[in-house]
């Protein structure tokens, strides 16, 4: 059964080395962020995930959490347990603000443990990201007096959030929601309709449940600019703060699902529900795009989290099995199956993307960080600009990943990686909702051409070509034949993105799924240069031992990415560029 050991080796070196985290010293708010003192922390929240939360995984699984006939929502053995382990030791808190109980770390130091806690149990996972993203969703936009309110306990972990937009009709396209929202006399508002989809819309792990709910106030205009967003408590708080009367709300079912059934999936009902308006009538949803870009990183989040779970149970399997012979074993004699250089093909494509995706996530966060903390103005509107040209590759391309890395896990298995025992099909059925929620990957990639790629001009990702075109020429010596291969990769980019540039409308949108695909590549590709270069110097300059075994690993990992997975994305180009007339001519028939 699949134990699950954090890579902190590989976390420590992206954020020293690839992400650069100590700059974010600069930065006032993270004076006290020692880049030397991260090892030792990643070292203690490793042990905390591996031994708390990862045995959970199994049981989350089998069992799954489930209503009981009184309504009440019940989670699987251990979850309740875990999760006050988790308040108690205050994993989750460490990037929140200091200000309302949080540990003042940066983002990107928070991502890296909660790749930790998402590898141990995606579904409970689940839990402590929606609290995260109505955190930030209330820190930007509520009132002083709903933070002092709200905040700390959702900080804690007493208290967690949800997110609540879909309804039945009103999916992708959220501008379609019809749940409404009356003004009552003393000023709060009463919420009436029904919500899908409902992540631990309901459980029995806290004490409150905050529902951050978007509906529309009378005479709202028809699509998103009609749409405002309440704090909808499950339980309404008495004068002294504590919870109280149970609100006009229930989970009416839980979803039967393929994968994290530890999450309860809930359908939820709001009738008259007591609720707050957040900020101005009619803002919701620019308020729910500060919850849905941190939340959209931790979802690219989970496709290498749980792609990491994966391929460290495929090493482990390609051990243990022995099937077939090799070169240089007696007739009849079995060599295990990681000897085969087709399983290290597998095991290789698995390890290269999940420490490219690493890099691009973890890099994502740094610049959330430079966006919020930044001393100048300038250095502020940088850091934003990049986060959100980074933030649909970490969503879709990471996503996208994690299924097919989940997949190639069960196929180092064989047929035991078919049936459920040995846990490599959790993690491919886990990971399968990544790429559907929180904005499918075909509107990050919509995203990426209509919103990303038009900033400047085209300015925002030339600029971040630029930069892995750098990367790619400052590599000599050892490493000097990785620079043509992601010069192509550049080349190939800039082509593609001036062509979608000015091949707007359905000839752009056809094209959309597949430039993110090249242009994550790319880009990560730059970064995983960057690494290579990093660990030949040090490798150099004398390094010894686990850490010179570690290093050369990255200087493989990272060829095996630039020479082979590269390039392989150029087959790409015809699918970005050929415009929408074969796509138009198809007539899909049942
Ligand atoms: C397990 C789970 C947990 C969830 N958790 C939450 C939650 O906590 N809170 C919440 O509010 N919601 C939640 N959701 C809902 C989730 O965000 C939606 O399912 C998702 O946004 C897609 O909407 P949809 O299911 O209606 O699909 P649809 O919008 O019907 O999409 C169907 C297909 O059409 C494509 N498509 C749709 N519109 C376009 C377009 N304009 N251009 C191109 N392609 C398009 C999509 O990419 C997709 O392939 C959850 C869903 C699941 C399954």
């Amino acid at each position: 059964m699949s134990n699950y050991s954090a890579p902190v080796q590989d976390m420590d070196f992206v954020l020293q080395h690839i992400v650069n985290v100590g700059q974010l010293q600069a930065h006032d708010a993270f004076g006290h962020v020692d880049p030397a003192d991260m090892a030792g922390l990643l070292d203690e929240a490793g042990r905390f995930f591996s031994e708390v939360v990862a045995p959970t995984n199994r049981t989350g699984d089998i069992q799954g959490s489930q209503r009981n006939p009184d309504g009440t929502v019940t989670t699987p053995d251990g979850i309740a347990e875990a999760y006050q382990k988790l308040v108690e030791a205050g994993w989750g808190a460490i990037a929140f603000d200091p200000e309302y109980g949080g540990g003042g770390f940066p983002i990107v130091i928070g991502l890296a443990v909660q790749e930790m806690l998402t590898s141990a149990n995606m579904g409970f996972s689940l839990c402590p990201l929606l609290t995260q993203g109505a955190v930030h969703l209330l820190a930007e936009h509520a009132s002083e007096e709903q933070k002092l309110t709200w905040v700390p306990k959702m900080v804690s972990g007493e208290w967690t959030g949800t997110m609540n937009l879909t309804e039945p009709q009103a999916g992708s396209d959220v501008g379609a929601l019809t749940a409404k929202a009356v003004r009552n006399d003393d000023g709060s508002y009463a919420i009436t309709g029904q919500k899908i989809f409902i992540t631990w819309g309901d459980h029995d792990v806290a004490e409150n449940i905050v529902h951050l709910v978007l509906a529309r106030t009378a005479d709202a205009p028809p699509g998103t600019k009609g749409i405002s967003v309440f704090i909808v408590p499950k339980f309404l708080l008495n004068d002294d703060g504590t919870p109280g009367e149970a609100n006009s709300l229930e989970c009416v079912s839980l979803e039967h699902k393929l994968g994290i059934h530890c999450s309860p999936t809930a359908v939820m009902a709001f009738e008259g529900a007591t609720g707050y308006l957040i900020g101005e009538e009619q803002t919701g949803m620019r308020s729910m795009f500060t919850m849905m870009n941190s939340a959209r990183l931790s979802v690219g989040l989970e496709g290498l989290a749980v792609a990491e779970r994966a391929y460290q149970l495929a090493v482990q399997y390609s051990f243990d099995r022995t099937q077939g012979g090799r070169p240089g074993l007696a007739k009849g004699e079995a060599a295990p199956i990681v000897e085969h250089p087709d399983v290290r093909r597998m095991l290789i494509t698995m390890k290269a993307y999940i420490e490219a995706m690493r890099a691009l996530c973890y890099l994502n966060a740094k610049a959330m960080d430079d966006a919020h903390h930044a001393a100048d103005a300038e250095a502020r509107a940088a850091g934003q600009e990049l986060a959100e040209v980074l933030t649909p590759l970490s969503k879709a391309w990471c996503t996208d990943l994690g299924n097919e890395l989940t997949s190639l896990g069960v196929q180092v298995h064989g047929g035991m990686g078919f049936v459920e025992e040995t846990g490599a099909a959790q993690h491919y059925r886990d990971i399968r909702i990544g790429a559907i929620y929180e904005g499918t990957n075909g509107i990050q990639a919509i995203d990426l051409i209509g919103r990303k790629l038009p900033i400047r001009d085209g300015a925002a990702v030339g600029e971040l070509l630029d930069q892995t075109q750098a990367y790619a020429e400052a590599l000599g010596g050892d490493l000097a034949s990785l620079t043509k291969p992601l010069v192509d990769g550049v080349s190939a980019c800039r082509e593609s993105s001036a062509w979608l540039l000015t091949n707007r409308g359905d000839a752009a949108l056809a094209g959309a799924t597949p430039y993110l695909r090249l242009l994550s590549t790319v880009v990560a590709g730059g970064l995983m240069a960057k690494g290579a270069a990093v660990a030949h110097a040090e490798l150099t300059d004398g390094a010894t031992g686990d850490r010179a075994e570690f290093l050369s690993q990255k200087i493989v990992t990272a060829s095996f990415f630039i020479e082979q997975l590269v390039p392989a994305q150029l087959g790409l180009m015809p699918s970005i560029m050929s415009g929408n007339d074969v796509l138009a001519n198809f007539h899909p028939v049942v």
